[in-house]
This record gives structure tokens, C-alpha cells and sequence, in this order.
């Protein structure tokens, strides 16, 4: 059974907390933060934003 992977997002820059659910078909590059408005971008090497400001990244990296 599927079950909602969820991950909270920590902008780098105010420090804001958001928990978002992981989309399962397609990756997440672009992700505004709620807190300061700022467009987050994965990071060198990270296929999305959950990987690199996740507390959980996205499901494909370990496959
Ligand atoms: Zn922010």
C-alpha cells in the first residue's frame, strides 16, 4: 500500500518550516518558502529540493 511520504522542507535562509508531501511523479526543483518568499533550488548534485533541504529526501535517490 502507498503511503504518504512527507518531508519538511527547512529554508536555508529564515529558517522556516514546512512540511510538504513528496510528489511520486515528478521531482520538485523549484520550491517557494512560505516564510521569507525565497525560491529555493536544490542543491549542486541533488536531483530536487526535498534531497537537499528535506528531512527526508526524494524517493528516487535510493533506488
Ligand atoms: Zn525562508
Amino acid at each position: 500500500m502507498a503511503t504518504a511520504r512527507i518531508s519538511t522542507i527547512t529554508c536555508p535562509s529564515c529558517g522556516h518550516q514546512k512540511a510538504e508531501e513528496i510528489p511520486l511523479d515528478a521531482c520538485v526543483y523549484f520550491y517557494e518558502c512560505e516564510g521569507c518568499g525565497q525560491l529555493l533550488k536544490p542543491l549542486a548534485g541533488d536531483c530536487c529540493v526535498f534531497c537537499s533541504y528535506g528531512s527526508i529526501g526524494c524517493p528516487y535517490k535510493n533506488l
